[in-house]
């Protein structure tokens, strides 16, 4: 698996070991190739010019959507471009939750939540007279699904959570959560922000209503996002915000718009970003399998969980058992240093991981450690010598 690292011109070009893939995931040479030759080659405004430039390039653009589409089975005018995860989920709080949600009304999170799926909800709540409830969380940092009924319930509107945890690496059970948000007939949306590069994502097997997710943590470019807005929904859905590219007709005090997706997009678009994305997507097709994908990181995760065990100053966050057979991701504290100063000591040698919080502060504070953990996450791209390597520092330091 790790043979695709030569794909990678910043990886293979530098002794680098790349450990926050949590945070945003290196690009493949193809991806920088195909934005690069849309500059060169076919870069012209989309959906807006009736010459063949203008038309080409709206080809590629949507032929993305298409892409896009297929990936997480939905159909393509369900798939809305965003600037990210961030801006989907404002998007869903902005345009459809601020209007529809009263005071009485419940939004259901859960302890797990990054702060893109917190503040967006605590706006809404403060403006809406809505209550946040959280579901909690036991030890290990799964979820307690013992009392869903009392949590979620006839007063939900919405169920707004993670997929994958991006402090703890938790796959959350979605399922008997999505189940009993049917049977209240409350709204779900699912921030696959962190799964969506390592498991294969069908939002009709999920049964959720809205998904999104960031291209920059899909080996795309940054500046683009995807939204998924289910149809029946759409209705409910008015536009985001309003401008060019949007309208139907309109005079000097009134305007109509377009069906989705046209509606939801005003503006002109990131197109080689959209672009971008696409040779992502063709990058993955073609080289990733996400079962093995699945199992090289897994075992990534158990090799470093053993001889982090090894450490008695160490302590694993999240649960273990999960991490070692499907995680891509393994937090720790190490007592007497701060995660800040770990982390600087692996960078010093060729090691870069993320520290802190990890823009998820109310979970640090819960689990008793404001100041945050250190985070190994990892892609496909990464080898058992990346893990061996860090092992070997974390060793040198604490002995
Ligand atoms: N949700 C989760 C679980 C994440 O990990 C992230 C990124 N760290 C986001 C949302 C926000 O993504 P972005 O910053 O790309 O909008």
């Amino acid at each position: 698996m790790n043979l695709i690292k030569k794909d990678f011109p910043l990886l293979s070009s530098s002794p680098l070991i790349y450990l926050d893939n949590a945070a945003t995931t290196h690009k493949p040479e193809s991806v920088i190739e195909a934005m690069n030759n849309f500059y060169r080659t076919g870069y012209a405004t989309v959906h807006r010019g009736i010459y063949r430039l203008s038309e080409q390039a709206t080809h590629q653009f949507e032929h993305v959507r298409s892409q896009v589409a297929h990936f997480i089975n939905a159909d393509p005018h369900e798939i809305i471009f965003t600037q990210g995860a961030t801006q989907g989920i404002n998007f869903i709080a902005t345009a459809w939750a601020l209007k529809r949600l009263n005071s009485g009304d419940e939004i259901v999170l859960t302890e797990l939540e990054h702060h893109a799926n917190l503040l967006p909800w605590q706006q809404v709540a403060q403006q809406t007279g809505a209550t946040l409830r959280f579901i909690p969380i036991l030890n290990d940092g799964t979820l307690d699904l013992t009392n869903l009924s009392t949590i979620i319930t006839e007063r939900t509107k919405l169920v707004s959570m993670v997929h994958v945890s991006n402090a703890l690496g938790t796959h959350n059970d979605t399922a008997p959560i999505i189940k009993q948000a049917r049977a209240v007939g409350a709204h779900v949306l699912l921030d696959a922000a962190q799964s969506v590069a390592h498991q294969k994502l069908d939002v009709r097997k999920l049964d959720v209503d809205f998904l999104v997710f960031s291209g920059h943590k899909l080996l795309g470019p940054t500046g683009i996002g995807v939204l998924y807005i289910r149809t029946a929904l759409q209705q409910e859905v008015p536009p985001y915000h309003y401008g060019g590219g949007m309208v139907f007709h309109a005079n000097y005090t009134h305007a109509t718009w377009l069906k989705a997706p046209a509606c939801y997009e005003a503006g002109t678009p990131p197109s080689a970003e959209v672009i971008g994305l696409g040779a992502a997507l063709d990058y993955i097709e073609k080289n990733i399998d996400f079962d093995e994908q699945q199992r090289h990181e897994a075992l990534l995760c158990s090799t470093i969980i053993k001889e982090l065990e090894t450490i008695p100053a160490i302590r694993i966050l999240g649960p273990r058992e999960m991490l070692r057979t499907r995680g891509h991701m393994v937090s720790f504290t190490l007592k007497g240093w701060h995660p800040h100063d770990v982390g600087a000591y692996l960078d010093q040698h060729g090691i870069a991981v993320r520290t802190g919080h990890y823009c998820a502060q109310p979970l640090a504070t819960k689990l008793g450690i404001p100041q945050g953990s250190i985070r190994l996450s990892f892609y496909a791209y990464n080898s058992v010598q990346d893990v061996d390597s860090c092992i070997e520092v974390l060793k040198k330091l604490v002995t």
